[in-house]
């Protein structure tokens, strides 16, 4: 296969590892985890990524592409991605979605050991670095504790065309500011009652850099520390201190945190400038983050479908979840496979659903076993095949690797075919079952529709039809007769019943959340119909397991609720793009 397409990040990252920028410093001395001992490693990375979901949610289609990229750059330069939690703000995360996302990266195929390295790392495992850092700032004059409510932040902070105006706090001694930071800590003030700021500049031109705040008190619980910090640490300071502390070369993020960028300098700078970090300092770039048509996946919203009910849990098949994708039998290298088509860019841009649609056929195609499926059954009687006999049949398990080799099923005078090859009336260009028409069953014989039986509604419940002998599929007279249609059948005597769950996007809207948009409006109520239909006798519904339905599309069976007795099937993409216009 062609090697991976080139992108900005691989061009700065080939340009820095040929000026030999993060040839690997020994770490200063500080005791601490993993990355203390990995200066003596006899085969240090060449780079470090991270890919650092917040435990608040499950990981969705977005985070695929940011896990793709970070974990597939540390592979191709022989570097190390590490997994860590971002676990600061313990009022939304549990420890149920760390084990969720341990499990879609392995999931995915990535893997965060390097050589004897394990890199997986928790946030909250460097709140009493952070906590040191932030008093060595105080002690520098680079911080001070501020009295004001956060409403009386957030008024004084300016605009974009104002300034904004010191706190009255912020020339308090630095030992003052010490003493209540300490404070702080020991849980001596209430929430909101004191926080630590950065002191920067009130009139920068970016917001970002008027004061930031470092610390704010919250006297909760937390997943992991339980009830050891009243202090969390802001996202956008704890941030740079795990890049730096992980000796992360390359901090990629998504280009909302552009304008975060010369405080995450500014933090790595002043703390480098006091001796508690080495240089080179870790590098922040930005790139574009997927936009996909179709789905939400802000995990706000994604958490109100589930809440609401309007899906049924995480792992819906109909969700961008990959919990959900997996479910619906996306495979990991179909997502792996979109995430490369994608590409890399600073550009914002939207993905249409139907270029991940493709990914998983194309993945597929080449792999997966075929069966004939009936969705939507009808009788077929061969009225001059005789009552209890049956002929074997054979098919290709996959027409495209004949190692694969064939899979047997029967021919008798009761078939099961789809409702939709049938008309009494076919409109023009109509080549399948009609009265005096001719059509091959396929790997069947060639039959001839003599008529069709109705109810008293007037529907019908029976088509009728004779066999031409000698135009079976695969014999010298297959050819004999030459027609247009040819139609997908089982035999009603050993068809296995299935319950078959045909989903559809989500929303009908392909931006169901722009702008101020209710998206619970856009929801498609027909995103799942489910069906009782037919398989071909030996299709095994084993959760997880994957088929082309020859004419219909890919299917696999539930993991959750399938069994072989009980087939569970979700039509996980269709063959043809049926939403193409
Ligand atoms: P949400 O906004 O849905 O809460 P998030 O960005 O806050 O998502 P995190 O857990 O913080 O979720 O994300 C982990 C990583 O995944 C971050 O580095 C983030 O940039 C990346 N990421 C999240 N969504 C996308 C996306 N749509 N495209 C690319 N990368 C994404
Ligand atoms: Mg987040
Ligand atoms: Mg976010």
């Amino acid at each position: 296969s062609p090697g991976p397409v080139s992108n900005f990040l691989r061009t700065i990252i080939e340009k820095d590892l040929a000026q030999g920028r993060h040839a690997h410093k020994p770490w200063a001395g500080r005791p601490g985890p993993a990355y203390v001992q990995r200066g003596a490693a006899p085969d240090p990375a060449r780079i470090r990524t991270r890919f650092p979901p917040e435990p608040n949610g499950y990981l969705h289609i977005g985070h695929a592409k940011s896990i793709c990229l970070n974990f597939g750059l540390a592979r191709d330069y022989q570097g190390a991605c590490h997994l860590r939690f971002d676990d600061t703000n313990p009022e939304k995360e549990e420890a149920e979605y760390v084990e969720a996302i341990i499990e879609m990266v392995k999931w995915l195929g990535f893997d965060w050991t390097y050589g004897e390295e394990d890199n997986l790392y928790f946030a909250s495992d460097y709140f009493q670095y952070m906590y040191e850092f932030a008093e060595a700032l105080v002690q520098a004059g680079h911080a001070y504790v501020d009295e004001q409510s956060a409403d009386e932040i957030r008024a004084t902070r300016g605009t974009l065309t104002e300034p904004g105006t010191n706190s009255p706090w912020r020339d308090r001694p630095a030992e003052e500011s010490l003493r209540l930071l300490r404070e702080m800590r020991d849980g001596k003030h209430p929430d909101g009652s004191l926080c630590l700021r950065a002191r920067i500049d009130m009139s920068s031109p970016n917001i970002n850099m008027r004061d930031p705040v470092l610390y704010r008190i919250r006297h909760v619980e937390h997943h992991r520390t339980g009830n050891k910090w009243c202090i969390y640490p802001m996202y956008s300071w704890a941030h740079p201190v795990e890049d730096a502390l992980e000796c992360i070369t390359h901090s990629i993020c998504t280009l909302e945190f552009e304008d975060q960028r010369p405080f995450y300098n500014w933090i790595l700078e002043r703390l480098a400038e006091l001796g508690l970090l080495l240089e080179p300092l870790p590098q922040q770039y930005e790139f574009a983050r997927l936009n996909l048509s179709y789905v939400v996946t802000s995990k706000r919203k994604l958490l109100q479908l589930v809440r609401e009910g309007h899906v049924a849990g995480w792992d819906d098949p109909r969700l961008p979840t990959l919990a959900g994708l997996r479910r619906r039998g996306y495979t990991p290298s179909s997502i792996r496979l979109f995430c490369d088509r994608l590409g890399v860019s600073k550009a914002d841009s939207r993905i249409d659903y139907s270029v991940l649609e493709q990914a998983l056929r194309d993945d597929l195609d080449p792999v997966a076993p075929r069966a004939v499926a009936v969705l939507d059954p009808l009788k077929l009687v061969i009225t001059n095949w005789p009552e209890g006999q049956h002929e074997p049949c054979q098919a290709p398990v996959n027409p495209h690797d004949p190692e694969a080799g064939m899979r047997n099923f029967s021919f008798g005078r009761e078939l099961w075919i789809e409702r939709d090859d049938f008309r009494e009336d076919p409109p023009k260009k109509y080549f399948r079952l009609f009265p005096g028409n001719r059509v091959r069953l396929k790997y069947g014989y060639i039959v001839e529709c003599t008529g069709c039986v109705k109810n008293e509604q007037g529907e019908v419940i029976e088509v009728h039809a004779e066999y031409l002998p000698d135009t079976k599929s695969g014999t010298p007279g297959a050819d004999s007769v030459k027609v247009r249609g040819n139609i997908t059948w089982v035999n009603a005597a050993d068809a296995v019943a299935a319950e078959i769950r045909l989903y559809d996007r989500l929303f009908t809207d392909p931006h169901p959340d722009a702008g101020d948009k209710d998206f619970i409006a856009a929801l498609n109520p027909d995103s799942c119909q489910i069906v009782q239909g037919w398989l071909e006798p030996g299709t095994r519904a084993e959760p997880g397991t994957t088929w082309q339905f020859e004419r219909l599309g890919y299917f696999t069976a539930d993991r959750e609720e399938s069994t072989v007795e009980r087939p569970v099937i979700n039509r996980s993409v269709t063959l043809k793009d049926s939403w193409a216009q």
